[in-house]
């Protein structure tokens, strides 16, 4: 078995620990791998890591994608954050995020509720502000007595304050990663809420548009998911991998790090142009 985790959120986007918090915690927890995989911006990779990290970091992404119904996301792994086209291609996606946090804004306004934007810049602690910022902020100010009450009242899907995003489509998705040198992974593949075939067609779908991999692993898997995603990576010939989706004390209840069988995971971390710690086959 080894240790690692390959989902990570930091404060890059709606996670609550630094990049380099993430890294000290991964080192003290003993993760062999680690890759910080912040929505739609690869800002966490802008300022140099700690070289004395005990894992091997390996710089990635987690993109949404377009896709009716349920959660599509993608992540990407080892890409080169610098690349142009990723680059630009994420700034566009935060642009209209911008765009979107504005009307929020002005939408909570005619509500009662006075919050800035400059309050939201600061809860969420870097550029990316997303609807857990607006939550925590709403009660902090005592608008709403939990978070979730902020979600189900204001702010989910078809709630009073909700606007979509824009995202990417799941070939542009894939393409993104793919041009930026990365393998595209299928993100906690349940979220789409397909099952079975459906779900199986899915990633054969994307497979056919050049998805490398399928999280297996992740927080919320039972066994049978677990063991679901595995055939799926079997039959399509799709690498297999393990992370936590950890966000920090946003998320209290998804402890940072997994554990998962080494020769399940030595085919990606090779892929991804790394090599197991000595003792782990
Ligand atoms: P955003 O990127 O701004 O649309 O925010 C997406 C994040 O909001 C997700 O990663 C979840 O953490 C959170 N979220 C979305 N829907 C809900 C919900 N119904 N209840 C609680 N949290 C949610
Ligand atoms: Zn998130
Ligand atoms: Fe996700
Ligand atoms: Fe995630």
């Amino acid at each position: 078995m080894m240790k690692l985790d390959l989902h990570i959120h930091s404060t890059a986007s709606d996670g609550t620990y630094s990049p380099g918090k993430i890294a000290k915690e991964s080192s003290n927890r003993g993760l062999s791998f680690f890759s910080i995989t912040d929505h739609d911006t690869v800002a966490a990779y802008d300022a140099p890591f700690p070289n004395d990290t005990a894992g091997t970091l390996i710089p990635g992404v987690e993109l949404s994608a377009e896709f009716s119904g349920g959660t599509l996301h993608i992540l990407g792994y080892g890409i080169d954050p610098f690349e142009e086209n990723l680059r630009k291609n994420l700034e566009e996606l935060q642009s209209f995020r911008l765009e979107r946090n504005k009307k929020m804004i002005e939408g909570m306004e005619e509500l009662g509720f006075d919050i800035s934007l400059e309050e939201l810049l600061n809860e969420a602690g870097g550029e990316l502000v997303g609807r857990p910022h607006f939550s925590a902020l709403m009660l902090k100010k005592g608008y709403v007595e939990t978070r979730q009450e902020a979600f189900d009242k204001y702010l989910k899907k078809g709630a009073p304050l909700y606007i979509d995003k824009k995202r990417l489509l799941p070939e542009d998705a894939i393409a993104l990663i793919k041009g930026a040198g990365g393998l595209a992974v299928f993100a906690h593949p349940f979220q789409t809420n397909l099952l079975g075939n459906d779900l199986r067609e899915l990633a054969g779908d994307l497979a056919s548009k050049g998805l490398s991999g399928v999280e297996a692993f992740y927080s919320s898997h039972t066994e049978k998911e677990i063991g679901f995603c595995l055939e799926i990576a079997k039959d399509l010939g799709l690498l297999v991998t393990a992370g936590s989706d950890f966000h920090g004390d946003i998320k209290p209840d998804i402890p940072l790090g997994m554990i998962a069988p080494s020769k399940l995971l030595k085919p990606f971390i090779e892929s991804v142009g790394c090599r197991l710690p000595g003792g782990l086959s």
